[in-house]
């Protein structure tokens, strides 16, 4: 039997490093499990582009977590992303499945709680460039993400700084595979550690070690015929440990099974991420342009919305494309506009200086069909509406039985760019049914005593889609408040 501890926080990614911290807040001895070694630690958050969705009333929070310049001060029109937004987003995406008071802890702690990790050390930035581009002279923000750390490496980074500096153990290399319960709830953590098993005692226990997209047998079993062959865009440590080690107790399984966030990812990026490369291999800049199949035919409204309330749902749509990818399609009018991670070495891109080249080297293609998408796309594209890339600026396509909503403009101006898809799964959407305190309800509706839940492993929260940023602000929130309760309950 090891050293106990008061509280034992399975993960090492943003919810847990956050549970950790705040469990510590409240005078605990806290223990923290990572099943993977110290180099590959922090799970999908590490991987992440650091996006955090909070409330926001413009440049008034924006400088409670950011050092603006004055020049941006003075160019930028920062969004008025208030709660009722919010909580709208989140209705709006999930079909109005979402937990609804999951979704009000969720929204009305956001901005408390970045201000929080900002104390803690985490650095957070504007994200001018993904969230507003330069238009007639100024900076206009959209999309309800408007602050972020500066990538998830720094994040996760600042945060085992924090816990270290705090007194908080952090073990690598231990996988938790079991609870351990008495007749008065939970009493610790079964791991293994090369092979060999050991208890640790603590009395409460938070689970934050993500959902199961690692997991090429539960992916299939759960979302469904195809989903073996998505890449996965983080860690390859999230396998499905903290939910099964909670079911094996009786907890609740609870949300969208069914379902994960799945966006574009470079068809040729490897199975699992690459830290090296983080989130480059997404290809988020798809509203600027169209995409084509390898039957040559667009499958989709590229111009729905702003990516960052399309984006992840859109793996699902490029798994079900014939062979699994598709080609984004650009030209020069937009090409300096795209985001930075179509401009990596690793990007999977074809350049030409007419269409007709341009189609003859998208790999596995009907190129006669292609060529003639485009021209029946260029020819549809409203050219009275003008353009604003900030805004859902209405100038669409006419006439075609798929449209483009927004943002469109012919491809007709080289040199052309195309840069080839498929899907990379990000998380899943379902899990453990929590209270708005983080405990985690077994089938009864009744808490499992001394047992918290925070992250991805929660269900309830998103269904079908996802705002862009929400992931790391709910892994914060409910981690923040998993570690407080989970201390309380252990020193109580
Ligand atoms: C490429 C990419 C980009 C993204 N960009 C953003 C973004 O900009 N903004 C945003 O909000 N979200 C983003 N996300 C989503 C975001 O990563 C997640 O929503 C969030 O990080 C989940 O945090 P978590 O702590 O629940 O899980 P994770 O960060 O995945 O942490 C899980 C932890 O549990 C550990 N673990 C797993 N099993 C065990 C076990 N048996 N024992 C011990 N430890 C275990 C893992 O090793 C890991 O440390 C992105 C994701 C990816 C992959």
């Amino acid at each position: 039997m090891s050293a106990s501890y008061d509280v034992i926080v399975v993960g090492c990614g943003n919810a847990a490093l956050c549970a950790a911290l705040s469990a510590q807040e409240q005078g605990a001895k806290v223990l923290v499990l990572e099943r993977a070694p110290k180099e590959e630690c922090g799970g999908n958050s590490t991987f992440t582009g650091g996006a955090f969705r909070m409330v926001c009333r413009g440049l008034e929070d924006v400088r409670k977590v950011v050092d603006l310049t004055e020049e941006e001060i003075a160019t930028a029109d920062f969004e008025d992303y208030t709660a009722e937004k919010y909580l709208d987003d989140l209705g709006r995406l999930t079909q109005y499945r979402i937990d609804p008071d999951l979704a009000e802890t969720l929204v009305n702690r956001s901005t408390d709680t970045v201000v929080w990790l900002k104390s803690k050390g985490v650095r957070f930035v504007s994200r001018f460039g993904t969230q507003a581009f330069k238009h007639e002279g100024r900076f206009k923000f959209f999309g309800g993400t408007m602050v972020g750390a500066n990538g998830g490496a720094e994040l996760i980074d600042a945060e085992i700084k924090a816990a270290v500096k705090a007194g908080i153990t952090i073990r690598y290399n231990a996988r938790a595979i079991a609870l351990l319960q008495g007749r008065d709830g939970i009493e610790g953590v079964r791991i293994v550690d090369e092979r060999v098993e050991e208890d640790i005692r603590a009395r409460s226990v938070v689970l934050a070690s993500g959902g199961f997209e690692a997991n090429r047998e539960w992916r299939t079993r759960y979302l469904g015929a195809g989903w073996d062959l998505a890449k996965v865009r983080g860690s390859r440590y999230n396998t499905g440990d903290g939910i099964q080690m909670a079911l094996d107790i009786g907890a609740q399984p609870y949300g969208n099974w069914s379902s994960a966030h799945a966006c574009e990812w470079d068809m040729n990026a490897p199975e699992y991420g690459d830290l090296v490369v983080g989130d480059a291999f997404s290809k988020h800049s798809y509203p600027l342009g169209i995409m084509l199949n390898a039957d040559g035919q667009r499958f989709c409204d590229e111009g729905e919305d702003v990516y960052n309330y399309t984006y992840a749902k859109l793996g699902r749509t490029l798994l079900a494309q014939p062979a699994q990818f598709a080609w984004q399609i650009f030209d020069s009018k937009v090409i300096s506009k795209l985001r930075s991670s179509y401009r990596i070495k690793r990007s999977t891109k074809v350049s030409a200086n007419s269409l007709e080249e341009l189609v003859g080297k998208l790999d596995g293609v009907d190129k006669e069909q292609a060529l003639k998408t485009i021209r029946e796309y260029n020819a549809a594209v409203n050219q009275d509406v003008p353009l604003n890339p900030n805004e859902k600026d209405g100038r669409g396509t006419i006439g075609l039985a798929i449209p483009k909503t927004n943002w469109a403009q012919t491809i007709d101006t080289p040199p052309f760019e195309a840069h080839g898809v498929t899907c990379g799964i990000t998380f899943t959407f379902g899990g453990l049914k929590i209270t708005t305190d983080a405990e985690v309800l077994d089938v009864r509706e009744r808490p499992i005593p001394g047992l918290y839940g925070a992250g991805e492993l929660v269900g309830g929260v998103f269904y079908f889609n996802y705002p862009g940023g929400a992931g790391l602000m709910n892994g914060a929130v409910f981690g923040r408040i998993a570690g407080k309760n989970a201390g309380a309950y252990a020193l109580g």
